[in-house]
């Protein structure tokens, strides 16, 4: 396996040009986007991704559906409104192994908090006519409807691996895409955890 003590940095062992090309994606579901700032924080590393895999949807991609075939998809953040939930469907649907990438997707964590405020429409007239500076307004278009309560991704579609942090760190992140991509281009079992460069523990 490559190196993992260097965050983010090349070591060049990692591009298996041998091996067949997976096809990956990452999703933005009802999360801040700070696990993707931490993808993104592999830096140079990310042409050694591009060397063994296709990232063929994400918010970095301008691609509106969700494609078939995915070997491997990272996906951010609870499921917390209608969209949310559409996108989650056709990713199961379409992926080989689906991870729930931070902590918003593995607990609901910041996504959740809204749950303790009640129902929807409780909420929503709290942040946008009780609280804001200028005369509020309920968003009644364009935005999608709000499920009852925010949930982890696990409770609506199933999870095959999970990688906690909020964010991830781009080490964790790095340590985890090599064991995935490497057993999944070998054929091999999935690791079921292994130990991260923080000395956490992190599996299925
Ligand atoms: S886990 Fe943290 S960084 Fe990731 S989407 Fe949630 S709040 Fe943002």
């Amino acid at each position: 396996m490559t190196d993992t003590t260097d965050a983010g940095r090349s070591t060049g062992s990692s591009a298996v040009p041998d091996r067949p090309r997976l096809r990956m994606a990452t999703a933005w579901l009802g999360g801040c986007s700070g696990c993707h700032m931490s993808f993104l924080d592999l830096d140079e590393w990310l042409f050694d991704l591009t060397d063994r895999a296709d990232i063929v949807f994400g918010p970095l991609a301008d691609i509106k559906e969700f494609p078939a075939d995915v070997d491997l998809t990272l996906v951010e953040g609870a499921v917390t409104n209608t969209d949310n939930l559409e996108l989650a469907k056709a990713i199961r649907a379409n992926t080989r192994v689906v991870v729930s990438f931070g902590d918003c997707a593995v607990t609901g964590n910041i996504t959740a908090l809204r749950n303790g405020m009640g129902a929807p429409d409780a909420m929503l007239e709290r942040v946008y006519v009780e609280h804001p500076d200028l005369a509020g307004v309920l968003p009644t278009e364009v935005v999608p409807e709000l499920l009852p309560t925010a949930q982890p991704l696990h409770e609506l579609i199933t999870v095959d691996v999970y990688l906690p942090g909020c964010p991830p760190s781009a080490d964790r992140i790095r340590t985890a895409l090599i064991a995935l991509l490497d057993a999944m281009a070998a054929g091999e079992p999935l690791p079921r955890h292994w130990r991260g460069p923080e000395d956490r523990t992190f599996g299925n």
